[in-house]
Order: structure tokens, then C-alpha cells, then sequence
């Protein structure tokens, strides 16, 4: 078997289409065909998929194609109604009176992600749900405007944003003055938007029952196995174990470099030498990785090349591409696909090793029964994607080099550590405007003040004025676009260290239970999989203790 991206192809579904196909559902259940009707279903869901997956990867290929960009506007628009469909169907099914023959063909976990799927949407709030992406769009839209002039050059934010590591301190300090400056003059704009965010889904909330947009959007997320009480737990741990391991750092930083005070721009330059880059360019990255995985697992290796041979990477740079960096995939083969825009610096590896991460565990587990096990909930997904970033660790040589492989492998630790603060502290903040909807907007900067100095006491902005005055979390898009998103990433974080803790040891040991996770796919809720790849759940207490210990032995060194 030798799959190419380029023969892939997939059916473009209409309106109509997708009306035929599930009234063809419906009527097999009608007549009792349970089973050919959850198959022919699967098959259907599978070819809508791999199509809006082929028409948003071909538009981000190239935005500037008009063709490319009338075809996602075609999908997007489509994308509700398919949404309708999808959604009556599961209604159909779990009203199924032989709930144990529905069981037996789906699985347990499957039904209870419907069950979650059913209350997040209703009709009484489908124009609350289209003004709702519109509120989203213009936030990206206001931060797609922002433009600097900076080193003789003039960039948006993601061109600025590696100059908060520029190894010259007044450089990294210009830099994040333009950024702020950015905010400043929007600042109205961006509490109007938020106000309206806020509001708006806290009346979708009160529409579904709920008493406020908290418990709706746990069900969004389909976070089945764990509530708000499990994630303060959580989030006080981290205050505990990880803040003043992290605050530690950051002194010994600013005594390393002789500053007399850390400000806020020198947080992202962890290496004192400069953090350490790729080894080469794109072609090279690209062929040293083979070696890489061919020296950690054959699984790995023989996926790799795979992906490599039938043209499922496209990592360069080049204009009119979209940004960022992402994998998709193509469930009719189940196949992944990695996109990502090199630019030279160790954010290269790390998205190249993210992504690859979470190519690999869609590929070991495309044979799970039914499409809603390809992939699990986001917290558990992120663990594929941030477990290889530490499984690769050892063979980080390849990538930048062996003499810098130590320095790398210590920045990448010590900035995992302290993004885990942050990233609390944006949840944090989110569960408190959520419960207060009616919060004025320079309440909402006061809340945020008051939580940074809980979870980042350290940060010291100096004389820049907007996030001095609790402006920071505007810039962070998942508060505006993917409300209550980002504690997952810090939930994945805690297992990946885990696994990174494991791997010290016994590293043959921690990849099998690795790839052994991968394979399970989206079969179990967040803290089964966890639990059946011999870590610790985030919730429980401890969860952080042997990576606090093992990190404050390996960083002393
Ligand atoms: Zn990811």
C-alpha cells in the first residue's frame, strides 16, 4: 500500500446531498437496520470530512487562490447544516428504546459523547452561534491588521513575535512596546468584542438551562469525565509545586545575566548564550528526522517515511500561505497530514515534533471502531503532540546538533514549566468572567490582575503601560475564540512531563506506553487513557510532585 496525498479525493457534499443521505439513515433505522445504518453513516461522515479537511489544507496552502479560498467559504457555510444533520441522527440513536444494540455497535464512550454533543445545540440558538464566529472573526481580523515597523522591516504580529527572544535586550524591549502599543490604541475595540462574546453566550447559556456559559462550555469541549471542581484542583497545584519552581528560575536567570531586574521582555530568551536553533533548513530537518525516528522506534520510522514518500508534509514558508502550524487528516484513509511554516528558529522542531505527534497517534489508531474514536478530546490529544516533543529528546542532537542539544533540551523544559502558570492563569480567568457576566470591562482587567499576581508574581512589565494595567490577556486568541480551550494544553503538558520523567529512566518502556496510547485514539474519556499509560491524572494529588523533583534535579545540573 503506497498512499499519495495528491489521489486523494473526496465528494463535494451540497445541502441537499447530506439531506438525502441522512434521510436514507433515518429510514434504515426506521426499518430496524441498526447495524448498516451506523456503517453507511460512518462511511458518509468519513467522505464529508476528508473533503472539508482536502478544501481548508488546499486554502492554507495557498490563500491567495481564489478558487481555494471560494471553496472554504462554500464549506464553512455548509458546515451548520451538516452539523443539523449529524446531531439528529444521534438524537435518533440514543433515543434508540434497545439502547444495549446501540451500545454494542458504537461503544459506551461513544454515547455518552452524543449525549454531550445533543445539549450544546438546539435551534433557538443557531443565530447566536453565526453571530458568535462573526465576533470571533472580527478579532482576528483586528490582530490580522496589526502592523510594526521594526528593524528596518514592517511585520504583523507573527513576524514580531520572534523578537521577543532576540538575543539584543533593546531589541526584544522595542519589540514588545510595539506590541503593546498595538493593544493600547484597540483596547476599546477588544473589550467591545469581548463584552459582546461574553454576553452573548452567556444568553446561549441560559437558553440550553444552564446558569451561566461554564457547564455548556465543558459539554462543548465534550469534557465527560471531569467538572469546574476537578480543574481548581488542578490549577492549585500548579500554584504550589510549579510557581515557585519557576519563580526560582527566573532569579537565577537575571543573576546569570547580571540584570537588575527580569522584565516581562527577557522572559523568552531562556538560554543566556541565545536559544539554540535548527541545525540547518528545511531539507535538512526534514532528512535528519528520519534518522531520528529510525533510531527511536520502528513504528515511528516506518510512519515517517511514509508521510515523507507519499507527500503528507508541507513545512516550508512561502507567500500566500496561512500561518501556523496544524495537522489534519483524511478519514476516508485514514491518513494524516502535517502543514507548518518553518522560519529557522527552534520553534521548527517544536512544531515539526507537535505536529508529528499527533499525525502519528491518528495514524496508529485510524482502525478504532467509527470516526468519533480517531481522535480524543483535546487535553488527551495534546498529549500525543506535546509527549513526542519530550520523547525526542534524546536524539535532539540531530535536529540542532550535538553541542547544542543540552541547551535545547533545557529550554524546552524550563519554558514547558512556565507556560503551565500562564496557562492557568488564562483559564482561571475565564472561569471568573464566565460566572460574573455582567463584570464591566475594567473589572474584567482588574480580575486578571489579581489572578496574574496569584500564578506569575514575578512579571514586572516595567514601562509597559497596557498590560501593567491588566491588559494582558487580549492578546491571547483562544480567550476570544476558543473559550476554555487552554487549560487543556496544561493538562497534556503535566502527562507529557510525565512521560519525559519516565523516558529518564526507562526510555524503551515510556515510548511502548507512548505508542500504546496513540493507538487508542479517542476509545476512552481524558483520564482513562491517562490512567492506561501508567501516568498520573492531572486532577489527582501528586500529579505534578515527580516532575517538580525531577526538573529541579536535571535544571541544578
Ligand atoms: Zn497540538
Amino acid at each position: 500500500m503506497s498512499l499519495r496525498f495528491d489521489e486523494i479525493t473526496a465528494p463535494k457534499p451540497t445541502a441537499e446531498s447530506l439531506a438525502a443521505e441522512s434521510a436514507t439513515i433515518l429510514a434504515l433505522l426506521d426499518s430496524g437496520e441498526r447495524a448498516k445504518a451506523v456503517a453507511d453513516w460512518d462511511t458518509m461522515r468519513r467522505a464529508t470530512d476528508t473533503w472539508s479537511a482536502l478544501v481548508h489544507l488546499r486554502f492554507a496552502q495557498d490563500t491567495t487562490n481564489a478558487e481555494a479560498k471560494a471553496a472554504r467559504e462554500y464549506a464553512d457555510a455548509l458546515a451548520p447544516t451538516a452539523t443539523g444533520f449529524e446531531v439528529a441522527i444521534k438524537r435518533r440513536l440514543l433515543d434508540d428504546p434497545d439502547r444495549s444494540a446501540v451500545e454494542a455497535l458504537v461503544g459506551a464512550h461513544v454515547l455518552r459523547l452524543w449525549e454531550t454533543d445533543i445539549t450544546t445545540f438546539d435551534p433557538v440558538i443557531a443565530a447566536d452561534l453565526e453571530e458568535e464566529s462573526k465576533l470571533s472573526a472580527r478579532y482576528t481580523a483586528l490582530l490580522a491588521s496589526a502592523s510594526f515597523e521594526i528593524d528596518g522591516q514592517v511585520l504583523n504580529l507573527s513576524g514580531l513575535a520572534p523578537y521577543a527572544e532576540h538575543a539584543d535586550r533593546e531589541m526584544r524591549h522595542r519589540a514588545e512596546k510595539l506590541r503593546w502599543e498595538f493593544f493600547a490604541a484597540n483596547g476599546e475595540e477588544l473589550d467591545a468584542i469581548y463584552d459582546a462574546l461574553v454576553k452573548l453566550r452567556h444568553g446561549m447559556a441560559l437558553k440550553l438551562g444552564d446558569a451561566n456559559f461554564i457547564p455548556l462550555a465543558y459539554r462543548r469541549m465534550r469534557r465527560v469525565d471531569y467538572d469546574a471542581a476537578d480543574v481548581a484542583r488542578y490549577r492549585d497545584q500548579v500554584a504550589q509545586h510549579v510557581v515557585p519552581l519557576v519563580a526560582k528560575l527566573l532569579e537565577a536567570r537575571r543573576a546569570e545575566h547580571g540584570w537588575d531586574k527580569l522584565r516581562y521582555w527577557d522572559e523568552a530568551l531562556i538560554d543566556p548564550a541565545g536559544n539554540p536553533k535548527p541545525n540547518g533548513d528545511h531539507d535538512t530537518l526534514v532528512a535528519e528526522a528520519q534518522v531520528m525516528f529510525d533510531r527511536m522506534d520502528p513504528r515511528l520510522s516506518d510512519f515517517y517515511r511514509m508521510m515523507r514518500a507519499g507527500g503528507f508534509l508541507d513545512l516550508k514558508n512561502r507567500p500566500g500561505k496561512a500561518g501556523g502550524g496544524f495537522c489534519t487528516s483524511f478519514p476516508t484513509e485514514g491518513v494524516p497530514f502535517i502543514f507548518a511554516n518553518f522560519n529557522g528558529t527552534h520553534h521548527d522542531i517544536g512544531v515539526f515534533t507537535h505536529e508529528m505527534g499527533h499525525a502519528f497517534q491518528c495514524w496508529e489508531s485510524r482502525d478504532q471502531n467509527g470516526i468519533d474514536q480517531l481522535w480524543p478530546t483535546m487535553e488527551a490529544a495534546e498529549i500525543h503532540s506535546m509527549g513526542l516533543e519530550f520523547l525526542t529528546h534524546p536524539q535532539m542532537g540531530l535536529l540542532v546538533g550535538e553541542d547544542q542539544a543540552d541547551r535545547f533540551r533545557r529550554m524546552h523544559l524550563i519554558g514547558s514549566l512556565a507556560f503551565l502558570p500562564y496557562g492557568v492563569c488564562v483559564d482561571h480567568f475565564q472561569h471568573e468572567v464566565y460566572a460574573n457576566p455582567e463584570a464591566t470591562p475594567a473589572e474584567r482587567h482588574a480580575i486578571w490582575q489579581r489572578l496574574e499576581r496569584r500564578y506569575m508574581p514575578w512579571t514586572d512589565y516595567g514601562d509597559l503601560a497596557y498590560p501593567a494595567k491588566g491588559g494582558r490577556w487580549q492578546s491571547k486568541q483562544h480567550i476570544y475564540n476558543s473559550p476554555f480551550y487552554y487549560i487543556d494544553y496544561t493538562l497534556a503538558l503535566c502527562c507529557a512531563l510525565q512521560f519525559w520523567v519516565k523516558s529518564r529512566h526507562d526510555p524503551k518502556a515510556a515510548l511502548d506506553a507512548y505508542v500504546a496510547l496513540c493507538a487508542l485514539g479517542g476509545s476512552a474519556p481524558f483520564q482513562d487513557l491517562v490512567r492506561s499509560a501508567g501516568l498520573v491524572s492531572p486532577f489527582a494529588e501528586g500529579a505534578l510532585a515527580e516532575v517538580v523533583r525531577e526538573s529541579e534535579a536535571v535544571l541544578a545540573g
